[in-house]
């Protein structure tokens, strides 16, 4: 979360550059390039993020917190059994994710905002899937 601001300025560029890409990727088509795109999203989110691959990432609104870790999997938390220390209450040896997306947060330019808005159901559907692809279809205006 130290790095959020850092890591989100990234990620809005790595996106543009993506959305960019849309007439070359829609050429090679988004089916052919789920899989492989979902292995290197895999790869790099469970890294920096421990991504765990809900296909619909919310991390600029978290701080770039992945709030899949709540064991509530909660995407508009926190839900009130936050520990005094700011730990969580199911597993109390794990910080609480919203504790860190409201500290990332503040770190990022409109992030309490962005924080404060509220989040949809996750659509199970989606799990595995690659979130990247999807926010450039989403962009380019394709179906989804
Ligand atoms: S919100 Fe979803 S896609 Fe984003 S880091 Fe968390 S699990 Fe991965």
């Amino acid at each position: 979360m130290r790095h959020a601001r850092g890591l989100n300025a990234f990620y809005r560029g790595f996106e543009s550059v993506l959305v960019a890409l849309h007439p070359l990727l829609k050429r090679i088509g988004y089916q052919r390039l789920e899989r492989p795109v979902a292995r290197i999203e895999k790869s790099v989110k469970g890294l920096l993020f421990d991504c765990r691959m809900c296909g619909q990432c919310i991390l600029s609104s978290t701080g770039m917190s992945c709030p899949m870790n709540c064991p509530k999997n909660l995407r508009n938390g926190p839900c009130g059994g936050v520990r005094a220390n700011g730990h969580c209450e199911v597993r109390p040896e794990m910080k609480c994710v919203w504790v860190d997306a409201f500290a990332g947060s503040t770190r990022i330019p409109g992030g309490i905002e962005a924080l404060r808005a509220v989040q949809v159901a996750v659509d199970r559907r989606l799990q595995g899937r690659s979130a990247w692809l999807r926010v450039v279809r989403q962009r380019a205006g394709e179906p989804p």
